[in-house]
């Protein structure tokens, strides 16, 4: 999950990105509303983190030119606690949801967490075999046992399997689990992979090698006598 976070509070930026980075997701941090426009023009993320004050080019006209691409990108916005009018043009103008200031942090996870899993148009809980992923704890369990995965190695599960059966290309990895500024080689992703690899391979899920390409995570084999449509 890639999120852009667009807020001129340095202080409040910094904790957000730390906070957010730990709990798994690729940040991409501007300060003024003209960059958080040319990124968005030009760029894909999952999620926008929107101040409504920012310096250059408003929160509202940012969301605004947003919307005016017909993008159904999920955005939070953040707003001073005594101005209900930001709060109801944010909206008007296509937020999907708000925060006020100040806010605290676990606050703000549940929401990006809600509005993230809302952008997939996919179930809470994903069912792959062996395998399961609340997106909404972003617990992982294998055969109803939890295993711990590190931040990238979740980052990297889930893209995979929200593209299960699909290619999926070094450097669209390299995209989805990193921020601006964060290098991550080709030859890591490799790394993280066989490290994920071996933490699923007890479950029987593969992540096959498309030489030359990428990866791809393999539909689990059906078992037969396993669940059936029927009961
Ligand atoms: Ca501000």
């Amino acid at each position: 999950m890639r999120i852009l976070l667009a807020e001129d509070d340095r202080i409040i930026a910094d904790g957000l990105v730390r906070s957010l980075r730990k709990a798994g997701y690729a940040v991409d941090a501007v300060a003024n509303g003209a960059d958080a426009d040319a990124a968005l023009a030009t760029q894909q993320f999952d999620l926008l983190i929107l101040d409504l004050g920012l310096p250059r080019l408003s929160g509202i006209e940012v969301l605004r030119r947003l919307r005016g691409r017909k993008t159904t990108l999920p955005v939070l916005i953040l707003t001073a606690q005594d101005c209900i009018e930001d709060r109801v043009r944010g909206l008007d103008a296509g937020a999907d949801d708000y925060l006020t200031k100040p806010f605290a942090l676990p606050e703000l996870e549940a929401r990006v967490r809600a509005l993230t899993r809302r952008g997939t148009g996919l179930p809470t809980c994903i069912e792959f075999g062996a395998l399961s992923y609340d997106q909404a704890d972003r617990l992982v369990k294998l055969d109803g046992q939890s295993i711990d995965l590190s931040a990238r190695e979740l980052g990297l599960l889930e893209i995979l399997l929200l593209r299960a059966g699909r290619l999926v290309s070094k450097e669209q990895l390299v995209d989805h689990l990193c921020g601006w500024g964060e290098e991550v080689s080709t030859n890591a992703i490799e790394v993280y992979v066989h490290r994920l690899r071996k933490k699923l391979d007890t479950g029987g899920i593969k992540i096959a090698t498309v030489r030359g390409l990428g990866y791809c995570m393999e539909k689990p084999p059906v078992v037969p006598g396993g669940r059936d449509a029927g009961s």
